[in-house]
């Protein structure tokens, strides 16, 4: 019987990268019934709204989805579809693996890193109060007067909430994760020497769960800010990373750059019951419609679905076509090609289609 996923090709970039993911998944030879479902600009300008219940309802049903990037306004109009997704299934941890891949142009060759994020809350939860509002000014008195510290009258105010329940079931997914795939340290990434309430408890919760798991995983953890020049220093001493929600989104786009860009990084959003696949990167809307973005992040996020789906064998096969068909350099998109205006450069469903031929000779 055929598996019931739910395809949201998303914004910009979304629908031609999708598309590729979809022929590339389908070429596995995996039965899968695709329930087509629209969110972003396309149901803004059908429903009036962005996120319509049919979505949810959908991904509800199936339990698994896959979704191009969808837009996000910067510092105005609608709240992120990618955020209401996450939050309205619970899909509370974000796995972002990023290894290196033979022909890709980075500058390390030897990165094998797992971002694991918290989906959530933390400032991502969108409890803001705008410049100038009344209530703005009631939440200035009452923190004044609740922490005895001084804040300017024309501030802006975010609210970082960080619980136990939720620190701790991303840590315990992580240290799962790393005993399912033999993997041998998790780092708790943090900035709780300056955050002692909110980034302390993340870091208390995950040294508690650490304890778990010891003798089999490795735990440590890291300042945030400290991470990152460990990253780029020597990326292949870490394996598995736990983050907050915010330092995990910004942790995600740079280790995605030390394996070779945006275009190769994908990404899963896991719940208990459910799970949605999308990669890393964004709707890039200047390359919109130009058959030109690089499907393998997406590619790539359909490989973690299949393995998601206990599809295996399938799932390794497109990995290995994907990888082959970039390691020989011949049909693939512009960012992976040693000069960008190669004009040998193919597109997008070129590249689907290289990977697809290469599936089926393997
Ligand atoms: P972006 O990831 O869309 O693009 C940044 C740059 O990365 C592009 O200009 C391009 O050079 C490169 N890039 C991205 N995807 C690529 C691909 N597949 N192949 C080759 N190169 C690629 O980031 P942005 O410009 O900051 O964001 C654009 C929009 O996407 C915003 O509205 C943002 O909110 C949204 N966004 C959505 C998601 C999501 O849906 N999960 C994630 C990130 C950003």
């Amino acid at each position: 019987m055929a598996y019931k996923v739910t395809l949201i090709p998303g914004d910009g970039i979304g629908r031609e990268v999708s598309v590729a993911a979809q022929r590339c998944i389908d070429a596995t030879g995996v039965k899968i019934a695709w329930e087509e479902q629209i969110a972003g600009e396309e149901a803004m300008a059908k429903y009036g709204t962005v996120l319509p219940v049919q979505v949810l309802d959908s991904v509800r049903k199936n339990r698994v989805a896959i979704k191009g990037p969808i837009i996000t306004p910067v510092g105005k109009g609608f709240r992120s579809v990618n955020v209401q997704l996450r939050r309205a299934l619970d899909l509370y941890a974000c796995l972002r693996p990023c290894k290196s891949i033979k022909g890709t142009k980075s500058r390390y060759s030897n990165v094998d890193l797992v971002v694991v994020r918290e989906n959530t809350e933390d400032l991502y939860a969108g409890i803001e109060f705008s410049q100038g509002m009344e209530r703005t000014q009631d939440v200035i008195k009452n923190l004044e007067e609740l922490s005895g510290i001084a804040i300017k009258k024309d501030s802006a105010i975010g609210i970082k909430p960080i619980s136990i329940s939720a620190s701790k079931r991303i840590v315990k997914f992580a240290f799962d994760y790393a005993v399912k795939n033999k993997r041998r340290k998790v780092t708790a990434v943090h900035k709780a020497n300056i955050m002692k309430e909110t980034d302390g408890l993340f870091l208390k919760c995950a040294r508690e769960v650490s304890e778990i798991y010891k003798g089999r995983v490795e735990f440590e953890d890291r300042i945030v800010d400290n991470m990152c020049m460990q990253l780029v220093q020597n990326p292949e001493l870490y394996d598995v990373l736990v983050l907050p929600n915010l330092y995990g989104d910004i942790l995600s786009d740079l280790c995605a750059g030390l394996i070779g860009g945006l275009g190769i990084a994908p990404g899963a959003n896991i719940g208990d019951s459910m799970a949605l696949f999308e990669a890393v990167h964004g709707s890039a809307p200047k390359y919109t419609g130009l058959n030109k973005v690089n499907p393998t992040a997406m590619i790539l996020s359909g490989v973690l679905m299949l393995e998601y789906l206990g599809e295996k064998d399938a799932a390794s096969r497109l990995e290995k076509a994907t990888a082959e068909v970039i390691a020989e350099g011949k049909a693939v998109t512009y960012d992976l090609k040693k000069d960008r205006n190669d004009p040998l450069a193919v597109g997008t469903s070129q590249m689907a289609d290289a990977i697809i031929s290469r599936l089926k000779t393997s």
